[in-house]
């Protein structure tokens, strides 16, 4: 068995400490182990000593020598693109696939955002006050907390990572306990591509360590993806030192299918958003809501190509579907899908709690006949489970996708412009996606959901800029 013994990275220095968290192949225990040491509090702090430190040199630093950074950063993530896709894949269990997708796109980010260096646009205005002027600029926050999940190990850390450096920020960032081996191997490029040392300092470690950088006074902002309970703390944190938070959650994402629709690609496209990377995104379809007249056909459709997908090795390249990340998602993923059995109505079609699969293997699993009072409609399942809710027509569709409290992502797969505009309009969601899966999103424009899925300004592309910077008014007379 690989060990890996990982450090956290303050001040550009590798710190040891003792491991005192593992994580372990989710496939196969015996291939990997990751150990992990715990920073608490006091080590905490000298990070958040080291970005506090380093923020006025690096802002100072200024735009071209910002975009480079991030630009070799882009180089070197794409030339160490099939390791660090081995590694995510055998830390996390994303199939080698994905997880090659998903490097690609951290470089991309990286891209975008050594270009959004460049572009910090402010603007002169006029005063009301004759001869006087006015600039708005947009000046970086400060010091950043960021906390991610493991669900996108190297492309959600980019997509903060990238923005709070290209404004000028520095930051003090935590992956999580599921993937820091993969985080580690980020915080090694950004300080191999010569980004400041002390711009970006990784500590590690689970709950703790996060509710550490949430509660430093010398944080300015906090930017966190992970679980709604989370999430909430986080938010708290935020608000009882009066600093600006995100917080990006689930969802319950709906996928509402209508009989004008073409069936196949309708079936491709649920397939895609409920069953790829084990249901373990945050965008990923749970509600499958079909419109009667084809539900049968659909179901069966859908089945079928369920059962066409291997459930298997992350490093095959022949796996569909890999395992879920840990034995504890697992445990929960096992005790959601036998509730959801247990309940009156509702069908198991595919797969299930009862099937005993290997380490963390859980099958695709699809109910039938679900309803609105089901636990899956609404509470997020993390896993590869969802459930085709029957409705008469499009009205009564719509009414169930709005029949949440989360609002990230929802589809619509029709022919109908008529229904396509009414969807975009009425549908409550922060990304609507007319024929195309719930899951798999751009890196250029904004991110982010409404209602309990998301909190603060939006991530990603142009709209990072809100979150990342403070609005500075200066007013000027000569
Ligand atoms: P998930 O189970 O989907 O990973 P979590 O919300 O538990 O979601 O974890 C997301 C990230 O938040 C991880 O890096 C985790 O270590 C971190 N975390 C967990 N608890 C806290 C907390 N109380 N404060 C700050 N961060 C936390």
């Amino acid at each position: 068995m690989q060990v890996i013994e990982l450090s956290h990275h303050i001040g550009g220095e590798l710190v040891a400490g003792e491991a005192q968290l593992a994580q372990y192949n989710p496939a196969d225990a015996t291939d990997l182990k990751v150990a992990i040491p715990v920073a608490d509090a006091a080590l905490v702090a000298k990070a958040v000593a080291s970005a506090e430190e380093a923020f006025g040199r690096f802002r100072d630093q200024g735009i071209e020598a910002r975009s480079d950074a991030l630009a070799r950063v882009a180089s070197l993530i794409n030339a160490q693109s099939d390791e660090l896709a081995r590694l995510i894949a055998r830390e996390t269990g994303k199939t080698l696939g994905d997880a090659k997708g998903e490097v690609g796109r951290a470089a991309r980010i990286f891209s975008f955002f050594a270009g959004e260096a460049l572009r910090i646009v402010g603007e002169r205005l006029e005063s009301t006050r004759n001869g006087a002027m006015v600039e708005i600029e947009y000046a970086p926050k400060g010091v950043i907390g960021q906390i991610t999940p493991w669900n996108f190990p190297i492309a959600i850390p980019a997509w903060k990572i990238a923005p709070a450096l290209a404004f000028g920020n520095t930051v003090v960032w935590k992956p999580s306990e599921l993937s820091s081996a993969t985080g580690a191997a980020l915080m090694a490029i950004i300080a191999k591509a010569g980004v400041m040392p002390g711009a970006v300092n990784m500590v590690l470690g689970a709950g703790e360590t996060g509710a550490a950088i949430c509660s430093h006074p010398g944080v300015d902002a906090l930017s966190f993806t992970g679980s709604v309970a989370t999430g909430k703390k986080v938010r708290m944190a935020a608000a009882e030192r009066g600093v600006a938070v995100q917080t990006e959650m689930g969802g319950v994402n709906a996928l509402l299918v209508l009989k004008d629709c073409d069936l196949n690609s309708a079936v491709e496209t649920a397939l895609n958003g409920a069953f790829l990377a084990a249901g373990q995104r945050c965008t990923a379809t749970s509600r499958i809501i079909v419109e009667e007249a084809i539900a049968d056909a659909f179901v069966e459709r859908l089945s079928l190509r369920i059962s066409e997908h291997r459930l298997g090795d992350p490093l095959d390249t022949g796996t569909h579907i890999g395992p879920l990340a840990s034995k504890g998602q697992k445990e929960l993923i096992s005790r959601q899908s036998a509730a959801m059995e247990r309940h009156p109505g509702a069908q198991l079609v595919f797969g299930g709690s009862a099937e005993a699969l290997p380490e963390c293997f859980f099958a695709p699993t699809l109910f039938d006949h679900a309803k609105a009072t089901d636990p899956i409609a609404q509470e997020e399942i993390f896993g590869p489970v969802a459930a085709v809710f029957r409705v008469a027509d499009y009205e009564a569709g719509l009414a169930m996708v709005n029949d949440s409290r989360f609002g990230l992502s929802a589809g619509l797969c029709t022919g109908s412009l008529k229904y396509s505009e009414h969807f975009k309009r009425y549908a409550r969601a922060g990304m609507l996606m007319i024929n195309l899966p719930t899951a798999g999103i751009d890196y250029h424009v904004p991110f982010g959901g409404v209602g309990a899925s998301s909190y603060g300004a939006r991530e990603q592309g142009r709209a990072a800029k809100a979150f990342y910077t403070h609005t500075r008014t200066t007013y000027l007379k000569a």
